[in-house]
């Protein structure tokens, strides 16, 4: 099974049927949704969580939608953030420290953290050029909440795959995302970290339209067993998320 464990819907796209249809005729049969856009003051109310949520309602069994919340909002992101999952059956929570202004190890964002690791879900941080979220931010997080499930999406990226690839060695809480890094940096992250701590992601429809065959085309061209292929295609991430498939 192909489980994308990154992507973007737009809600109000009228052509968002059309690609859905295109990442199933991939193969594609579960996917993670991470919202439309991230600003400083994008997630000041629950609106767009309401909305996802609603959205994703479409598609049981496919769509898994994801929240997210400004940290800045102290208390309040917290409050959001629980409501988020508990009421609005969300399954993750993604945060992107650059587009939304904030510092990963900063104690705003701590505190949702530490929400997030008491509320057992993980949390998808695009770790890659922001100097707000480098993945030694990252480590720093990881290492003072021992149980939060720190997924990095974009695995550091072009240019910080490699200390990604440190992060995750300092600690097991760390899971790479890989989507938009090169196929050398996947490659060496499979063969140091093992199958067990990567995943297949996408950041289909917000990426260039064919990222889901370059993505696949990366996982698929791996020296590994099928195996270990379907724990990075799928099965590492409806773990994650408590997914049967
Ligand atoms: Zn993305």
């Amino acid at each position: 099974m192909i489980f994308d464990a990154h992507t973007h819907w737009d809600f109000q796209h009228e052509r968002n049927e059309e690609g859905i249809r295109y990442a199933q005729s991939l193969g594609v049969e579960k996917i993670v949704a991470f919202g439309p856009g991230f600003g400083p003051n994008s997630h000041n109310s629950r609106q767009p969580n309401e909305d996802l949520a609603t959205f994703a309602e479409k598609y049981p069994g496919f769509m898994y939608p994801v929240a997210t919340v400004s940290p800045a909002m102290g208390s309040e992101a917290v409050e959001n953030l629980r409501w988020a999952i508990t009421e609005k059956h969300m399954v993750g929570l993604k945060l992107a420290p650059g587009a939304q202004a904030f510092r990963l190890a900063g104690d705003d964002a701590m505190a949702v953290l530490e929400e997030a690791q008491s509320l057992d879900i993980p949390v998808f941080v695009c770790a890659s050029t922001s100097a707000h979220s480098t993945p030694s931010s990252a480590a720093l997080v990881a290492r003072n909440l021992p149980r939060l499930k720190l997924v990095l999406t974009h695995a550091g990226s072009a240019n910080y795959w490699a200390d990604a690839i440190r992060a995750a060695k300092r600690c097991d809480n760390i899971t790479l995302l890989s989507c938009g890094n090169p196929l050398a940096g996947m490659r060496r992250m499979v063969k140091e970290l093992g199958a067990e701590r990567v995943i297949f992601g996408s950041d289909f429809p917000c990426a260039y339209p064919y990222a889901i065959n370059y993505e696949l085309a990366k996982v698929n061209s791996l020296d590994i067993s099928e195996a270990e292929r379907e724990r990075i295609l799928c099965k590492n991430i409806a773990e994650l998320i408590n997914v049967e498939v």
